[in-house]
């Protein structure tokens, strides 16, 4: 009866800090634009973007030089906190997953404001945490835009032979510090989706195995629990888009070796979200579940929380398309065939990776019934044929601009050959270029630029050119134009 009652009492004290916890995640996302580092418009910026930054953090925080890149950019740790419990979140190990380091300059706004109504949470973490952030681990591959380091090994398969000097850097800060806790802030493919829902996955979260066997001791334990509690409160922004990261042992891995070597570990992948290709809302979400975290490790919180919450989030599941086209008809020696077709958009780095387009790409084709879209064309009763190509050819790019395109579109017409293209300065128009060459005989191959067209009978229905389709608004960004080689 006593234990029945004390199992109550506690239920009922785990379910109150709960509701607060769901309470405080929603004013902080409420608030974050107040906190939101300005500067960040995109996810391309430098190292030299956040050196000012850094030099202009205010108290509590405080910037020290603890590295430098193999190119000899700075590596910074930004600290703040007094208290015993060290935590320490590092952002960018990757060049090209820019998102966490957004948030963390979020966070560092965060922490540095006053008498806004958070000053008791403030209190509650810089009282009993003391944080060690290294924003930006890669930045000769954030330069890039790339995920690999200067030397193009991949840091997180360097935590074993410590050849590049950022890995070592990261090892040599978890060995001093020892912190309880660590925060591995990555960026995951956009198209997974969420177990088997269909769902794009917003953002993964994995408690990193330690050894093969994938077992549970203490230190991961903690990296469940604390999951459970961010998992919670990012369910009422997206619903049903948080996802488990495979916890597959990888023995070269930062997060894998980390929690072996008895901090915490826990990964936040930062996915995908429709429409947000600078992932703002991401970046939000990061904002507030590390907060969240922070705010559970230092009063202790995460304790109440069970393992078996952790397992039952669905893990990321098979990858979705970026777009779908379902139960097209194709011609192929004069017999009809049925396929759906999955395409991708690849980002493709311009200007010195400071802006981006697109070149996509056809994935597949045949039978992809067990697979999603972001996007999806019902094309049935539709036939793929051959977009066209312009009569002429234009001298840049820019001659674009003389033509009535929209009249184009409805012959048909989105391919154009051009004299001379510049990768960087590719047109904002839906169109296909073509430098040299012409369009493929056949529309449809594997691994070719999906530039073609779907008619029902003689109507044109769908202008598809470069992955996209003429019902995409098109975004002021590049969308960029597959120059076909
Ligand atoms: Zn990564």
């Amino acid at each position: 009866m006593k234990q029945t009652l004390l199992a109550i009492i506690s239920l009922a004290l785990s379910m109150s800090s709960s509701i607060q916890a769901q309470d405080m995640a929603r004013r902080l996302h409420d608030a974050h634009d107040t906190y939101k580092e300005k500067t960040f418009t995109h996810r391309r910026f430098k190292h030299r973007d956040i050196v000012p930054l850094l030099n202009a953090l205010k108290t509590p925080l405080s910037v020290s030089q603890v590295g430098e890149s193999l190119e000899k950019r700075s590596i910074n740790l930004v600290k703040a906190g007094t208290g015993s419990t060290n935590v320490l979140l590092w952002s960018q190990m990757h060049g090209d997953e820019a998102t966490a380091t957004m948030a963390l300059f979020d966070i560092f706004n965060f922490l540095s404001a006053k008498n806004d109504g958070f000053d008791e949470l403030r209190q509650a973490i810089l009282s009993q945490i003391t944080i060690h952030a290294v924003p930006m681990l890669n930045p000769d591959g954030t330069q890039r835009f790339q995920r690999r380091t200067a030397t193009d090994i991949d840091m997180n398969r360097d935590a074993l032979r410590l050849q590049t000097p950022e890995g070592a850097l990261l090892k040599n800060l978890q060995q001093t510090l020892r912190p309880l806790v660590g925060f591995n802030l990555h960026d995951q493919n956009p198209r997974y989706s969420v177990g088997k829902t269909g769902k794009q996955a917003v953002v993964s979260f994995l408690a990193t195995a330690y050894d093969e066997d994938r077992n549970v001791n203490d230190v991961r334990q903690r990296s469940m629990q604390l999951i459970v509690g961010m998992n919670r409160v990012l369910q009422q922004f997206v619903p049903g888009q948080v996802a488990r990261y495979d916890d597959e042992f990888e023995p070269r891995a930062f997060g894998d070796n980390i929690q072996k070597w008895g901090t915490t570990l826990i990964l936040i992948e930062s996915g995908g979200y429709l429409g947000d290709s600078e992932k703002m809302a991401i970046r939000r979400l990061n904002f507030v579940s590390i907060l969240t975290a922070l705010k559970a490790i230092a009063d202790g919180s995460y304790r109440q929380e069970r393992t078996e919450d952790y397992q039952a989030i669905p893990e990321n599941g098979r990858a979705l398309f970026d777009l779908l086209i379902r139960n097209v008809t194709l011609v192929r020696e004069g017999r009809s065939v049925t396929v759906d077709v999955g395409i991708n958009r690849y980002e493709e780095n311009l200007d010195s990776a400071r802006a981006f387009g697109y070149k996509s790409k056809i994935e597949d084709i045949g039978d992809l019934s067990t697979f999603g879209g972001l996007e999806e064309i019902d094309a049935t009763g539709l036939t793929l044929t051959p977009a066209r190509l312009y009569s002429d050819t234009l001298d840049t790019p820019a001659s674009l601009r003389k033509l009535d395109l929209a009249a184009l579109y409805k012959e048909g017409i989105t391919a154009f050959r051009v004299r001379q293209a510049k990768k960087d300065t590719l047109p904002t128009q839906l169109v296909h270029l073509l430098v040299d060459g012409k369009l493929p005989a056949r529309p449809l191959q594997l691994g070719q630029i999906p530039t073609f067209l779907l008619r029902r009978g003689n109507r044109i229905e769908y202008t598809i050119v470069n992955g996209f389709w003429n019902h995409d608004p098109i975004s002021p960004i590049i969308k960029a134009n597959g120059i076909a080689e």
